[in-house]
């Protein structure tokens, strides 16, 4: 059920103030871009499934997507190649282990574990059918630009900096490329997942790009349909198997809602059907997920007592 307008902009509001002034965490320091992101940056906003937009502090920021990402080219591949092709190469089980695990590459079957952290992030880009890197990394860039209702842009300073280290990354395309869970030149697939972590959106973005999904694929203020109603539930499964990386669990436990986190410092929540929440705050935990953003979208999630296994 859609809560109040009122009771929205009130927990919008709350949970900036509430948390404004917190310190905690530290940023992302292994891509030197983020390292340099003023860590007092702080933005909350919800976007309906009816487009109506609630917002606090600084939502018009633009700060790099980087993890949550891959959310969208999830989407993609999902649509171009398949839910079965999909899932057959591409697990749906959390990993339990850190977003740039080699691990991950593969553990029980001989594929990578999820789509949500790097090894089959890269599988999932190298999955999308293109005959260039630049045709796949354009569809990547309509895909983001579509959920967001604006033209995304890439950051070449995000992306410089990551481009020129992401040797880990690096190792784990040769990994996925030498147990043949690689579709297309490893090395061409993780410069084109480095550049979807490299481009810029705000905190009122991602909340639009999220209020996308729990529209069931169309974007609410656009009224455009990005992607076919059917994928919703796989993608709010990945979500909440790896969303959040190895809080994954405990965020599902405590928030109950489907969530993404990026090392940017920007977290997404949704509630199927009624809308997503969005909140950015560079310092992170050390798991890597934004420290108020994640306490923001939480209280945000309880005020409207939101939560899919306690839906009413
Ligand atoms: N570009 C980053 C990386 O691959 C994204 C990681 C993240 O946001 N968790 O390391």
């Amino acid at each position: 059920m859609m809560p109040d307008k009122a009771a929205i902009n009130h927990a919008v509001e709350t949970a900036y103030s509430d948390h404004a002034k917190d310190t905690g965490g530290a940023n992302a320091s292994y891509i030197p871009y983020l390292a340099s992101v003023d860590p007092s940056l702080f933005g909350v906003c919800v976007v309906t499934a009816d487009g109506d937009v609630f917002e606090a502090g600084d939502t018009g920021f633009e700060f790099a997507l980087e993890s949550i990402s891959k959310v969208f080219s999830m989407t993609l591949a999902m649509q171009e190649v398949g839910l079965p092709e999909f899932h057959d190469k591409v697990g749906a089980d959390p990993t339990g282990e850190p977003f740039n695990s080699v691990m991950a590459v593969a553990m029980h079957d001989n594929k990578p574990v999820s789509p949500l952290v790097n090894a089959g992030a890269m599988s999932t880009v190298s999955l999308i059918p293109a005959e260039s890197p630049d045709e796949r990394w354009k569809k990547i860039l309509d895909m983001q630009s579509a959920f967001a209702g604006r033209e995304i842009r890439l950051s070449d300073a995000v992306n410089d900096s990551e481009q020129s280290t992401n040797f880990h990354n690096r190792a784990i395309a040769w990994l996925l490329y030498s147990g043949g869970t690689m579709y297309s030149d490893p090395m061409e697939a993780c410069e084109v997942y480095t550049r979807q972590c490299s481009t810029l959106v705000t905190t009122r973005d991602l909340a639009t790009m999220g209020a996308t999904v729990a529209a069931r694929g169309r974007n609410p203020v656009t009224g455009k349909q990005v992607f076919d109603a059917a994928l919703v539930p796989p993608i709010l499964a990945e979500m909440t198997m790896e969303g959040m990386y190895t809080a994954s669990g405990d965020w599902a436990y405590k928030v109950g809602l489907p969530g993404k986190s990026g090392v940017g410092g920007g977290i997404l929540a949704i509630m199927p059907g009624t809308l997503a929440i969005a909140a950015f705050s560079p310092p992170l935990d050390p798991v890597g997920n934004s420290v108020r953003g994640q306490k923001a979208a939480a209280q945000v999630a309880a005020a409207l007592n939101l939560n899919i296994y306690n839906a009413t």
